[in-house]
């Protein structure tokens, strides 16, 4: 497939805001495409060469695109600049010039897919010194050579600014479309996902080998796999009715790591499957001393103060992530990992298997050491003692307990029974915090003018429609530094527009838009509902049959209060739709 051809399904894409229609796009481009296509296709898709869990990231900038663009052209300097203040957007710019310039117009090179793909990653993996000029010469060159609208396209590609506004699982529903012309399959892809998510590995994989390939998808030492996750509960009695006797452990309150270790070289993953290898070196010299096979753990890594020899809270913990002066953080806040499950030992597969027997793996792998201890147990069938061990956790500053089902396997990407958290009440109706994406916010008024940011706008993650709806708009409770700090990370994500995958009532409309990528931890008293927030709001026709009339209110949170940034989370592992459903719910039984 030729580049161009991308481009105006890209084209397409844009112009529309169906779920279903993007759906069914996506299919027909991905049916045009070979089986050496596809996977690239689907990284290009999400603005990348690679799949999201790798390093491989093209860290480019404005100033250097605009060099590019002005080497490649062949304009004079200050050229791309103009335009580009014009049209607010380098792809727009590019095209613009590249339409303007009737040398190259019509005189594009009809470079494939696999040739560009190519490029882009040479772009994206020149290191070291001379590469930013050698970036600019690849880059100049391949625009020199495309078509004005790929050229739109692959600057986008490049700055992180091709904001489809689709995620993953729109992707997922399009390669359902693509075999079976309907979103049915989906679940089996997904299946698959959890366990291995690479959309390249995926979409080539349906692609050669139809739904049956997937079928046999295993979890890979080194692949990331998507985190199981827990359900809530708010007391004892329920717990023990729902999963019967279960284990109980802490719930330890650090930061959740995924330790991949082929035996030579450790990979570190967060809870959104970034690669933070780099930022943890004690984490990983204490794997190699401590563990003697090829493994998958996971565990809580918490860190310690040196002076008393207690467990720091988690605003310390998390001052552990960090690119820069790695070692010197290390030796200031060394971490302990807590292991809490095992999912590959040499090459078995342990997802499959019972949470006894993983916690059994995981007692036998884990050596003695100084970095990594196996969480606490007790097994218990009394829902008295649950309370005592969770009131004993609260005690002792831990935030809870998670219980776990004793033949529960490990569901990859899921939340379910088989874990459930159990966390200190607060004061308010709602016993546990959500994470929320912060969507956009209204300049200031008044005292906080000096600012530039008088509240903002944020929603949960509704995953089946892959859209965001907001449930409040915050603007109080924050210090000086947090309304500093979201003004200084929103104004990094600004964009001209609503993102298509927001759905907003008009008196929630913002000054200032940004594209979801911040998740902050709003603890609130209560779910109340509210006409004009569009989480769980369903529409019309009412009563009197005005369509546009709300017919179920949407949840909205009361007295919302900013916890924290949730760094470790991607905008799709913010709290979603339904989890505020059952959240509503636990607190009217509450
Ligand atoms: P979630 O991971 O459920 O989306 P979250 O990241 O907001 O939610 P919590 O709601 O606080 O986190 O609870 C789940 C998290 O608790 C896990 O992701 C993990 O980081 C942490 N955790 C601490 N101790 C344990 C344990 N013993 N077993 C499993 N998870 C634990």
């Amino acid at each position: 497939m030729i580049f161009k051809r991308l481009s105006e399904y890209l084209g397409k894409l844009e112009e529309t805001t169906l779920r279903n229609k993007i759906t069914q796009i996506l299919a027909e481009l991905f049916h045009e495409s070979t089986p050496d296509e596809i996977g690239k296709l689907c990284y290009l898709l999400q603005g990348r060469v690679a799949p999201l869990f790798t390093a491989i990231e093209f860290g480019m900038a404005d100033k250097m695109m605009i060099k590019a663009i002005t080497y490649g052209m062949g304009v004079e300097d200050g050229r791309v600049l103009k335009v580009f203040q014009e049209e607010g957007d380098l792809g727009k710019a590019v095209e613009k010039i590249k339409n303007q310039k009737s040398t190259t117009k019509n005189t594009y090179k009809k470079l494939n897919i696999n040739k560009v793909y190519e490029i882009l990653y040479q772009v994206a993996t020149s290191g070291g010194s001379g590469s930013q000029d050698k970036k600019i010469t690849l880059l100049g060159n391949l625009l020199h050579d495309v078509d004005a609208l790929s050229a739109r396209y692959i600057v986008r590609i490049t700055l992180a600014k091709l904001r489809m506004g689709f995620s993953d699982m729109t992707i997922l529903d399009s390669l359902s479309w693509m075999i079976k012309g309907s979103k049915q399959l989906r679940p089996e892809i997904e299946r698959a996902y959890n366990v291995r998510p690479d959309l390249g590995f995926i979409s080539e994989t349906v692609q050669k080998h139809g739904i049956e390939g997937l079928k046999s998808t295993e979890p890979k030492v080194g692949i990331p796999i998507l985190m199981a996750r827990a359900e809530r509960m708010a007391n004892s009695e329920d717990i023990i009715l729902k999963i019967g006797k279960c284990a109980i452990e802490p719930k330890y309150d650090g930061f959740r790591l995924q330790i991949h270790y082929d035996g030579k070289d450790v990979k570190l993953f967060s809870r959104n499957l970034e690669n933070v290898t780099n930022m943890y070196p004690d984490i990983i010299k204490g794997i190699k001393k401590q563990i003697h096979k090829p493994a998958v753990i996971e565990g809580e890594a918490i860190g310690i103060n040196l002076k008393t020899g207690e467990y720091l809270p988690f605003q310390e913990t998390v001052q552990r992530k960090r690119k820069y002066d790695v070692e010197l953080k290390a030796k200031e806040i060394p971490l302990h990992l807590f292991a809490f499950d095992c999912l590959i030992v040499g090459r078995e597969n342990l997802l499959v298997k019972s949470y006894v027997e993983r916690r059994n793996y995981l007692e036998k792998l884990i050596g003695k050491g100084e970095t990594v201890y196996i969480a606490q147990l007790e097994v218990v069938s009394n829902p008295i003692r649950l309370e005592e061990l969770f009131q004993d956790a609260v005690t002792r500053g831990i935030e809870g307990v998670m219980a776990k089902k004793l033949e529960g396997i490990y569901r990859a990407g899921a939340r379910d029974f088989n874990w459930i958290k159990y966390k200190r009440s607060y004061s308010g109706k709602l016993a546990d915090t959500i994470d929320a994406v912060v969507m956009g916010y209204d300049l200031g008024q008044g005292k906080r003018s000096g600012f530039g940011i008088g509240d903002f706008l944020i929603g949960v993650y509704d995953e089946k429609q892959d859209k965001f709806g907001t449930v409040t708009k915050i603007g109080t409770g924050l210090t000086d530094e947090e309304w500093r700090e979201i003004k200084i990370r929103s104004d990094k994500l600004k964009v001209k527009t609503q993102p298509k995958n927001y759905e907003v009532d008009k008196i929630m409309s913002c000054d200032i838009w940004i594209t979801p990528q911040i998740v902050v931890e709003i603890r609130a008293d209560e779910i109340t509902r509210s006409p004009v927030h569009t989480a769980g709001r369903v529409m019309g026709p009412s009563e009197s049959g005005n369509s546009k009339e709300v017919k179920v209110a949407g949840f909205a949170l009361r007295f919302p209060r900013l916890e924290k940034f949730r760094d470790d989370k991607k905008p799709q592992d913010a709290t979603t739709l339904s989890e505020v459903e059952k959240m509503y719910k636990l607190q009217e039984k509450k």
